[in-house]
Protein backbone atom coordinates (compact mmCIF):
# COMPACT_ATOMS: atom_id res chain seq x y z
CA UNK A 1 0.00 0.00 0.00
CA UNK A 2 1.36 3.41 -0.80
CA UNK A 3 2.48 5.68 2.48
CA UNK A 4 1.26 8.87 2.97
CA UNK A 5 4.52 10.36 1.90
CA UNK A 6 4.09 8.60 -1.62
CA UNK A 7 0.59 9.24 -1.94
CA UNK A 8 1.21 13.23 -1.53
CA UNK A 9 4.22 12.35 -3.63
CA UNK A 10 1.72 11.22 -6.30
CA UNK A 11 -1.00 14.21 -5.55
CA UNK A 12 1.99 16.41 -6.94
CA UNK A 13 2.43 14.74 -9.74
CA UNK A 14 -1.02 14.99 -10.65
CA UNK A 15 -1.02 18.72 -9.42
CA UNK A 16 2.03 19.46 -12.00
CA UNK A 17 0.30 17.94 -14.85
CA UNK A 18 -3.31 19.45 -13.84
CA UNK A 19 -2.69 22.81 -12.11
CA UNK A 20 -5.93 24.44 -12.83
CA UNK A 21 -8.16 20.99 -12.31
CA UNK A 22 -11.34 22.29 -11.29
CA UNK A 23 -15.20 20.90 -11.44
CA UNK A 24 -16.74 20.78 -14.86
CA UNK A 25 -20.00 21.09 -14.26
CA UNK A 26 -21.65 24.48 -15.67
CA UNK A 27 -23.17 26.91 -13.07
CA UNK A 28 -24.13 29.84 -12.19
CA UNK A 29 -24.78 29.42 -8.26
CA UNK A 30 -25.17 26.54 -5.54
CA UNK A 31 -28.68 25.47 -6.26
CA UNK A 32 -27.47 24.96 -9.86
CA UNK A 33 -24.45 23.08 -9.16
CA UNK A 34 -26.48 21.11 -6.48
CA UNK A 35 -28.94 19.80 -9.81
CA UNK A 36 -26.18 19.30 -12.09
CA UNK A 37 -24.90 17.06 -9.97
CA UNK A 38 -27.49 14.99 -9.47
CA UNK A 39 -27.63 15.04 -13.01
CA UNK A 40 -24.46 13.93 -13.29
CA UNK A 41 -24.71 10.57 -11.74
CA UNK A 42 -24.02 7.73 -14.49
CA UNK A 43 -23.48 10.68 -17.05
CA UNK A 44 -20.66 12.41 -18.30
CA UNK A 45 -20.19 16.37 -17.38
CA UNK A 46 -20.39 17.01 -20.92
CA UNK A 47 -23.89 14.97 -21.40
CA UNK A 48 -25.47 17.61 -18.65
CA UNK A 49 -23.75 21.15 -19.49
CA UNK A 50 -25.47 20.50 -23.02
CA UNK A 51 -28.80 20.26 -21.38
CA UNK A 52 -28.67 22.79 -18.10
CA UNK A 53 -28.68 26.00 -19.81
CA UNK A 54 -31.95 25.84 -20.85
CA UNK A 55 -32.84 23.96 -18.09
CA UNK A 56 -31.69 26.74 -15.91
CA UNK A 57 -33.67 29.51 -17.99
CA UNK A 58 -37.06 27.31 -17.40
CA UNK A 59 -36.40 26.55 -14.21
CA UNK A 60 -34.63 29.08 -12.26
CA UNK A 61 -35.72 28.16 -8.93
CA UNK A 62 -36.25 25.22 -6.75
CA UNK A 63 -40.02 26.76 -6.64
CA UNK A 64 -40.04 26.36 -10.59
CA UNK A 65 -38.89 22.81 -10.25
CA UNK A 66 -41.21 22.31 -7.57
CA UNK A 67 -44.28 23.53 -8.73
CA UNK A 68 -43.48 21.98 -12.26
CA UNK A 69 -45.61 18.68 -13.99
CA UNK A 70 -43.02 16.23 -13.34
CA UNK A 71 -43.65 14.82 -17.12
CA UNK A 72 -42.53 18.61 -17.61
CA UNK A 73 -39.13 18.38 -16.02
CA UNK A 74 -38.68 14.67 -17.48
CA UNK A 75 -39.02 16.01 -20.95
CA UNK A 76 -36.53 18.60 -20.17
CA UNK A 77 -33.65 16.20 -19.62
CA UNK A 78 -34.86 13.03 -21.15
CA UNK A 79 -31.27 12.64 -22.56
CA UNK A 80 -29.74 11.85 -19.79
CA UNK A 81 -29.70 8.40 -18.26
CA UNK A 82 -31.91 7.74 -15.12
CA UNK A 83 -33.91 10.72 -16.57
CA UNK A 84 -37.39 9.77 -14.81
CA UNK A 85 -35.53 8.52 -11.28
CA UNK A 86 -33.33 11.85 -11.77
CA UNK A 87 -36.51 14.00 -12.49
CA UNK A 88 -38.65 12.74 -9.15
CA UNK A 89 -35.11 13.09 -6.93
CA UNK A 90 -35.14 17.21 -8.43
CA UNK A 91 -38.56 17.54 -7.96
CA UNK A 92 -38.43 16.01 -4.50
CA UNK A 93 -35.17 17.70 -3.51
CA UNK A 94 -36.52 21.14 -4.46
CA UNK A 95 -39.71 20.60 -2.80
CA UNK A 96 -37.37 20.03 0.76
CA UNK A 97 -34.95 22.94 0.32
CA UNK A 98 -38.71 25.05 0.26
CA UNK A 99 -39.39 23.38 3.05
CA UNK A 100 -36.78 22.92 5.37
CA UNK A 101 -34.25 25.19 3.90
CA UNK A 102 -35.92 28.15 3.09
CA UNK A 103 -35.44 27.21 -0.69
CA UNK A 104 -31.48 28.03 0.07
CA UNK A 105 -28.79 24.99 -0.79
CA UNK A 106 -27.68 23.99 2.74
CA UNK A 107 -24.22 24.39 3.45
CA UNK A 108 -23.34 21.24 5.40
CA UNK A 109 -22.64 17.68 4.10
CA UNK A 110 -25.18 16.42 6.59
CA UNK A 111 -28.03 18.46 5.81
CA UNK A 112 -26.86 18.37 1.95
CA UNK A 113 -27.35 14.32 2.84
CA UNK A 114 -30.86 14.98 3.87
CA UNK A 115 -31.97 16.08 0.11
CA UNK A 116 -33.55 13.51 -1.71
CA UNK A 117 -31.36 12.49 -4.68
CA UNK A 118 -28.09 13.56 -2.41
CA UNK A 119 -26.10 10.84 -1.55
CA UNK A 120 -22.39 11.11 -0.20
CA UNK A 121 -20.57 11.97 -3.25
CA UNK A 122 -22.86 14.79 -4.71
CA UNK A 123 -22.98 16.30 -0.91
CA UNK A 124 -19.44 16.52 -1.02
CA UNK A 125 -18.94 18.15 -4.30
CA UNK A 126 -21.65 20.65 -3.28
CA UNK A 127 -20.36 21.12 0.16
CA UNK A 128 -16.46 21.46 -1.32
CA UNK A 129 -17.23 23.17 -4.85
CA UNK A 130 -19.98 25.54 -3.78
CA UNK A 131 -19.07 26.24 -0.37
CA UNK A 132 -15.36 25.60 0.34
CA UNK A 133 -16.30 23.06 2.93
CA UNK A 134 -13.32 20.38 3.20
CA UNK A 135 -14.52 17.53 1.65
CA UNK A 136 -13.35 14.69 -0.89
CA UNK A 137 -15.99 13.12 -3.39
CA UNK A 138 -15.09 9.61 -4.16
CA UNK A 139 -16.15 9.40 -8.32
CA UNK A 140 -15.43 6.63 -10.36
CA UNK A 141 -11.96 8.36 -11.59
CA UNK A 142 -10.93 8.97 -7.65
CA UNK A 143 -11.57 5.63 -6.73
CA UNK A 144 -9.93 3.63 -10.02
CA UNK A 145 -7.02 5.74 -9.90
CA UNK A 146 -6.90 5.56 -5.67
CA UNK A 147 -6.36 1.34 -6.07
CA UNK A 148 -4.47 1.17 -8.85
CA UNK A 149 -1.75 3.26 -7.53
CA UNK A 150 -2.68 0.92 -4.37
CA UNK A 151 -3.31 4.32 -2.35
CA UNK A 152 -6.33 2.02 -1.31
CA UNK A 153 -6.63 -1.74 -1.03
CA UNK A 154 -8.40 -2.83 -4.60
CA UNK A 155 -11.28 -4.52 -2.32
CA UNK A 156 -11.98 -0.91 -0.75
CA UNK A 157 -15.52 0.26 -0.80
CA UNK A 158 -16.33 3.88 -1.59
CA UNK A 159 -16.25 5.15 1.73
CA UNK A 160 -12.90 4.01 2.57
CA UNK A 161 -11.46 5.35 0.07
CA UNK A 162 -12.69 8.39 0.95
CA UNK A 163 -11.46 8.06 4.70
CA UNK A 164 -8.33 6.89 3.38
CA UNK A 165 -7.48 9.74 1.28
CA UNK A 166 -8.84 11.86 4.06
CA UNK A 167 -6.40 10.25 6.60
CA UNK A 168 -3.41 10.77 3.94
CA UNK A 169 -4.14 13.88 2.54
CA UNK A 170 -4.12 17.64 4.30
CA UNK A 171 -7.15 18.84 4.94
CA UNK A 172 -6.55 22.45 3.51
CA UNK A 173 -5.87 20.06 0.07
CA UNK A 174 -9.18 17.73 -0.22
CA UNK A 175 -10.86 19.65 -2.70
CA UNK A 176 -7.97 20.45 -5.07
CA UNK A 177 -6.89 16.88 -4.44
CA UNK A 178 -10.41 15.08 -5.59
CA UNK A 179 -10.23 17.58 -8.78
CA UNK A 180 -6.87 16.75 -9.73
CA UNK A 181 -7.65 13.38 -9.33
CA UNK A 182 -10.36 13.33 -11.52
CA UNK A 183 -8.54 15.02 -14.00
CA UNK A 184 -6.09 12.51 -14.03
CA UNK A 185 -8.33 9.81 -14.29
CA UNK A 186 -10.68 11.11 -16.91
CA UNK A 187 -7.07 12.48 -19.08
CA UNK A 188 -4.27 10.32 -18.07
CA UNK A 189 -5.07 7.06 -16.07
CA UNK A 190 -8.35 5.92 -18.20
CA UNK A 191 -11.07 3.01 -17.47
CA UNK A 192 -9.93 1.48 -20.38
CA UNK A 193 -6.62 2.61 -21.75
CA UNK A 194 -4.52 3.97 -19.01
CA UNK A 195 -1.51 5.51 -20.66
CA UNK A 196 1.06 3.36 -18.54
CA UNK A 197 4.28 3.90 -20.79
CA UNK A 198 4.14 7.78 -20.75
CA UNK A 199 3.20 8.34 -16.89
CA UNK A 200 5.29 9.78 -14.40
CA UNK A 201 3.91 7.72 -11.82
CA UNK A 202 4.87 4.63 -13.38
CA UNK A 203 7.50 4.06 -10.89
CA UNK A 204 5.42 4.07 -7.92
CA UNK A 205 2.12 2.37 -9.54
CA UNK A 206 1.41 -1.31 -8.66
CA UNK A 207 -1.12 -2.06 -11.49
CA UNK A 208 1.09 0.25 -14.39
CA UNK A 209 3.59 -1.98 -13.83
CA UNK A 210 1.83 -5.11 -14.76
CA UNK A 211 0.34 -3.35 -17.70
CA UNK A 212 3.23 -2.73 -19.89
S1 LIG B 1 1.05 3.81 -14.42
FE1 LIG B 1 -0.86 3.46 -15.54
S2 LIG B 1 -2.30 2.64 -14.03
FE2 LIG B 1 -0.61 3.60 -12.92
S3 LIG B 1 -1.28 5.68 -12.51
FE3 LIG B 1 -0.09 5.74 -14.39
S4 LIG B 1 -1.60 5.51 -16.03
FE4 LIG B 1 -2.59 4.87 -14.12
Amino acid sequence: MLSKKKTLEAIEVMAKMFPDAEGELIHNNPFELLIAVILSAQATDVSVNKITPALFKKFPTPEAFAEAPLEEIEESIRTIGLFRNKAKHIKGCCIMLIEEYQGEVPQTIKELMTLPGVGRKTANVVAGDAFGVPAIAVDTHVERVSKRLRIVKKSATVLEVEEALMKKVPKERWVETHHRMIFFGRYHCLARNPKCSECPLLYLCAEGKTRI
